[in-house]
């Protein structure tokens, strides 16, 4: 059964697209068509920005924050209420294995608007200080304004409610731009915003594609982008919102390294490493794409990550058991072709994968691949594949390790592995990235979560992101 919509959620009811195009969705695992949506187009976008615009200043940006936090806790029920059909419609459009789109896209995702409810309640929007020169200021925290959320297909929802929950906490308002990539669970989403009761106006759901988004990001009535994706795309923005001078935070690529100190244990890194390197098929802005192994253990690291690549179910990612689902699109898969292309040229030594799975001719499906001897200089070592090919490169010593995992463009994420919690925790703190793991890796809602270098600037998560939409205002009471 396919789902086809026909409307748009803006200014608190549904309405008619300005345009008939339409953003289709398919079954990564199958190839079979999914449903539709309506394609948002610039005259939906300008009908979503004033509809944000009224919100604010009906009253949304000075409410009582309790009343924003009421606010997300009906639409944390009203989207928890729909788990099982928007996690499903995720694991079919990405390919991101069942249980994974469960736990993070659905329970994760409720968990973080809960979260920012939660702050939201403990808000003091105005803080009266004693001045030392005499006189009392109102220092004020208020909402930044209208925000543009960009987001990516890949964790579609988590990374729309990533910033819903802070900037609606801070009394800002969203126009919401999915990925066309991912338009039937962002539909579901708009479903719980209506059901949650929102003030009309503060969430405004506009699908469509890269021209909408630069649309919205160059938009005169939008005063900060919130966007997720990938580095290129990111340029674009930050160079508009340079010259607007206009707020923006970017979530941008990565190639994560995993170092794995030599005194690790095998099992452990291996269990590990199938969240931390293949989460998501590798579709994951923070996968540990690049393994780092030391040469004392070199050998038995390959042969051991050789057997566990073979040894991982690849299938359907509805189905039970499933640990690499198919990848997002046939020209995602072409494309991971062609770097496992590039890692052959390049002289690294294929030790497990490289090809198509046996048995699995319909569907975008690649092995899971590992390449040993990479030189962290080669493509397949510099950048970001989202598809799962894993580059395993030999080091000296922890110095040389260091000297490797931060010889990246990005700086997003990474993971020490080591019998000795302390040796692993010295490490992490001289990786250059926004966030490391010790013995795995797991975003935190109440800890920043962003990178550093080509990965981006800004902090989604804990009480920073909730920060990023607020501006800072003083009231200096003289006379
Ligand atoms: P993408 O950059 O192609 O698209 C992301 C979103 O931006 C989409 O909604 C797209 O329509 C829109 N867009 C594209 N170009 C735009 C432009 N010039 N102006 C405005 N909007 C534009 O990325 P993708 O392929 O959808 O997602 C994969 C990328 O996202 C990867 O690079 C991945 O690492 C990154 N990502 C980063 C994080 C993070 O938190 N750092 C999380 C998930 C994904």
């Amino acid at each position: 059964m396919s789902l086809d919509h026909e409307l748009l959620y803006i200014g608190g009811k549904w309405v008619k697209p300005s345009s008939s195009q339409r953003l289709k969705a398919v079954n990564a695992a199958t190839e079979e068509y999914l449903g539709s949506v309506p394609e948002a187009v610039e005259r939906d976008a300008d009908v979503a920005v004033a509809a944000a615009r009224g919100a604010l200043d009906a009253g949304w940006a000075t409410s009582d924050p309790q009343e924003r936090a009421a606010a997300l806790n009906r639409l944390a029920d009203s989207l928890e209420k729909r788990l099982d059909a928007f996690t499903r419609v995720v694991s079919q459009q990405v390919g991101m294995p069942y249980p994974m789109s469960k736990q993070f896209e659905g329970r994760f995702s409720v968990s973080v608007l809960r979260y920012y409810a939660q702050l939201a309640g403990t808000l003091e929007p105005e803080e009266r200080r004693p001045s030392p020169m005499g006189f009392d200021t109102l220092v004020r925290r208020e909402a930044v304004g209208v925000v543009a959320a960009i987001v990516p297909w890949n964790y579609p929802t988590v990374l729309a409610v990533s910033k819903i929950g802070p900037a609606l906490a801070a009394g800002c308002t969203i126009v919401l731009k999915p990925s066309p990539g991912a338009v039937l669970d962002s539909h579901i989403f708009a479903e719980a915003v209506e059901e949650a009761q929102l003030p009309p106006g503060v969430i405004n759901y506009t699908p469509g594609g890269r021209d909408l988004g630069a649309y919205l990001v160059s938009h005169p009535g939008v005063d900060k982008v919130a966007f997720t994706g990938s580095t290129a795309a990111g340029r674009q923005i930050a160079e508009v919102c340079g010259r607007l001078l206009r707020p923006v935070s970017l979530e941008l690529g990565g190639k994560s390294a995993a170092i794995i100190l030599d005194d690790a244990d095998l099992d452990t890194v291996l269990k590990g490493l199938t969240g931390v390197s293949l989460a998501n098929n590798s579709q994951t802005c923070v996968a540990c794409t690049r393994i780092l192994a030391p040469s004392s253990r070199y050998d038995e690291i390959v042969e051991a990550m050789a057997t566990w690549a073979s040894e991982l179910k690849v299938g359907d990612p509805l189905e039970r058991g499933t640990q690499i689902g198919p990848v997002f699109s046939e020209a995602q898969r072409d494309r991971i072709e062609g770097y496992i292309a590039k890692g052959r040229q390049e002289g690294a030594r294929l030790v497990a994968g490289g090809g198509r799975p046996a048995g699995l001719d319909r569907g975008w499906f690649v092995e899971p691949t590992v390449f040993a001897d990479v030189d962290n200089t080669s493509v397949i070592a510099r950048e970001e594949i989202f598809g799962p090919v894993l580059a395993v490169t030999r080091y000296d010593d922890d110095q040389d390790a260091l000297r490797i995992a931060n010889e990246s463009e990005y700086g997003l994420g990474g993971t020490v592995w080591s019998a000795d919690r302390q040796r692993a925790t010295d490490v992490a703190r001289r990786v250059v990235a926004g966030t490391v793991g010790v013995n795995g890796y797991a975003i935190d809602i109440n800890a920043p979560f962003g990178g550093v270098k080509a990965s981006g600037m800004g902090r989604e998560f804990g009480p920073e992101a909730l920060a990023g939409y607020q501006q800072l205002k003083s009231i200096f009471l003289i006379g």
